[in-house]
């Protein structure tokens, strides 16, 4: 990765961190949202990117939503209420050298503290980040500080949990989740961080269990399977899957962004699974989950936070 092109990619991150906190109104619609986000980040990018500038849809999950919720075409009167808890995940990529970060905002105050643990953890995560330390060991120390705390939402006290499912990654050019993972728990994992490595660190302290279930019939994530396909070798008679390497390649994507599309064109995809459905990730009913994600870089002496 170039950290140079990351470092642009960040500041355009936390560019659109400030216009978010603008337009993050009562009654502004989701959709409305997601879409302002990703002008915002086309607007931002005025330089010559081969494929999509948004590295992967715009993350808008409410609650007990951890992640990988966006909002479809039908989606477009659902709107935002006093109470929600609204993670915003979004990223941005310059010549395959991506930046994923993700905050949690609130219009009313009561989740304060459980936002707040989710940047210490992250914090500290990041902190325990650098070249050898050994990513078993992060997911331990993030977990053992998010359940050293008790909070009160709606005057109960709750207990409050990492995320078993959903953790940091490294990642790789024009590739999100590249091969290794940083835990938000203690596990035995003996992989080590190394120079010029790029990573999101991302925790999600919740309210629930932190086992999280996949809503499989309101999809809006997909991406191409490049754990299993070289995308550059696969020649099929499809027009949707040029389509898709043209424009996003390796990248995430959402249907709405397809506009027109056969439909029996994207069920073989799914099918033969060139293509891989991400659903959206829930914790039990009526829990709150918050999550904070910074992507930093492995230097020599120390990191660099790039958004
Ligand atoms: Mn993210
Ligand atoms: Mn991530």
């Amino acid at each position: 990765m170039d950290l140079e092109k990351l470092k642009i990619a960040g500041d355009i991150h936390k560019q659109v961190y400030e216009y978010v906190k603008t337009i993050f109104k009562p009654k502004i619609k989701l959709f409305d949202l997601s879409q302002n986000i990703e002008n915002k980040i086309n607007e931002l990018c005025n330089f010559n990117n081969q494929y999509n500038n948004i590295a992967f849809p715009v993350g808008i999950s409410i609650n007990n939503c951890a992640a990988h919720w966006t909002p479809n075409s039908k989606d477009n009167k659902i709107e935002l209420l006093n109470d929600d808890l609204c993670k915003i995940d979004y990223g941005i990529q310059i010549d395959g050298n991506i930046i994923d970060g993700a905050y949690t905002l609130s219009l009313s105050n009561k989740y304060d503290e459980l936002i707040e643990i989710a940047k210490t953890a992250t914090n500290i995560g990041i902190n325990e980040s650098g070249i050898d330390a050994v990513l078993g060991d992060i997911g331990s120390i993030i977990q053992e500080y998010i359940e050293s705390n008790e909070i009160t939402i709606n005057d109960k006290l709750c207990k409050v949990k990492s995320t078993v499912d959903i953790c940091g990654h490294l990642i790789l050019p024009y590739k999100i989740h590249g091969n290794k993972a940083v835990p938000n728990i203690k596990i035995q994992y003996n992989e080590r961080m190394k120079e010029d490595e790029t990573y999101a660190i991302e925790t999600f302290p919740t309210t629930g269990n932190g086992k999280l279930s996949e809503d499989i019939l309101n999809v809006s994530h997909y991406m191409f399977n490049y754990n299993k396909y070289d995308i550059n070798k696969i020649q099929l008679n499809n027009n949707l899957f040029n389509k898709i390497k043209t424009k996003y390649n390796t990248l995430a994507f959402c249907k709405k962004w397809l506009d027109k599309y056969n439909e029996k064109e994207f069920n073989e995809l799914l099918r033969k699974d060139y293509v891989k459905k991400y659903p959206p990730l829930y914790d039990i009913p009526n829990s709150y989950i918050a999550q904070y994600e910074k992507t930093i870089y492995i230097k020599s002496n120390g990191v660099e936070i790039l958004n």
